[in-house]
């Protein structure tokens, strides 16, 4: 069984895959997969093709930091971006997927952009972490030295809570504390 896992920035998502982790469930993380991904031969030479050579470092290896100041400097270029890193990353999941009918484990897939990358179906249930706006800004200023208004616009970026709390199979509040987040987890996990 697969249970997709995602929600807003700084709404716990890496909490929660943390305490996943330490009750033995395995989870498959979208953005180590997506850097795996554009890792591959394949991938970088359908990169460079588009965005061209500087985005490579003196090894001829993909330099993350060049190819974040090409691409996301136009939404069509994030666009054409995802379009050539996107179909890898949907595949390696199916192919989790597939191994995990098999074997019949529990598998977690960890998605920050669940719902945007319309990867609903590759789950047979999806959670959605979520704390209200304030604590959110206050947990990306914390974690990540942000401005408030730098907080503030990332979130006013992306999908609200809001939409994604609508498509939620389970919810999840995280507004209390670590341990109470754990035995929520805990209670939810019970039951699969
Ligand atoms: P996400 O992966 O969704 O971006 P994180 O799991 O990294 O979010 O959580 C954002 C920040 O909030 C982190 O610094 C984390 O330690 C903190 N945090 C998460 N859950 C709680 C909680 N229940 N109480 C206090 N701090 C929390």
């Amino acid at each position: 069984m697969i249970i997709g896992l995602t929600g807003g920035i700084a709404s716990g998502k890496s909490t929660v895959s943390k305490i996943l982790d330490e009750m033995g469930i395995r989870v498959v993380d979208a953005d180590i997969i997506a850097r795996e991904v554009m890792d591959s031969r394949e991938v970088v030479e359908k990169i460079t093709d588009e965005f061209g050579e500087k985005i490579l470092d003196e090894n001829g290896k993909l330099d993350r930091s060049k190819l974040r100041e090409v691409a996301f400097s136009s939404k069509r270029r994030v666009e054409l971006l995802n379009s050539i890193v996107h179909p890898s990353v949907i595949e390696r999941f199916k192919n989790e997927r597939e191994k995990s009918v098999t074997t019949g484990e529990i598998l977690v897939f960890d998605i920050p952009l669940l719902f945007e990358a319309k990867m609903e179906n590759l789950c047979d249930k999806v959670i959605v972490v979520y704390v209200d706006s304030e604590t959110q800004i206050k947990r990306v200023m914390e974690r990540d030295g942000s401005k408030r208004e730098t907080a503030v616009n990332i979130i006013k970026n992306q999908m609200p809570l809001s939409e994604k709390l609508k498509r939620a199979d389970i919810k999840i509040k995280n507004d209390g504390t670590i341990e109470g987040l754990e035995k929520k987890i805990k209670e939810i996990f019970s039951k699969f």
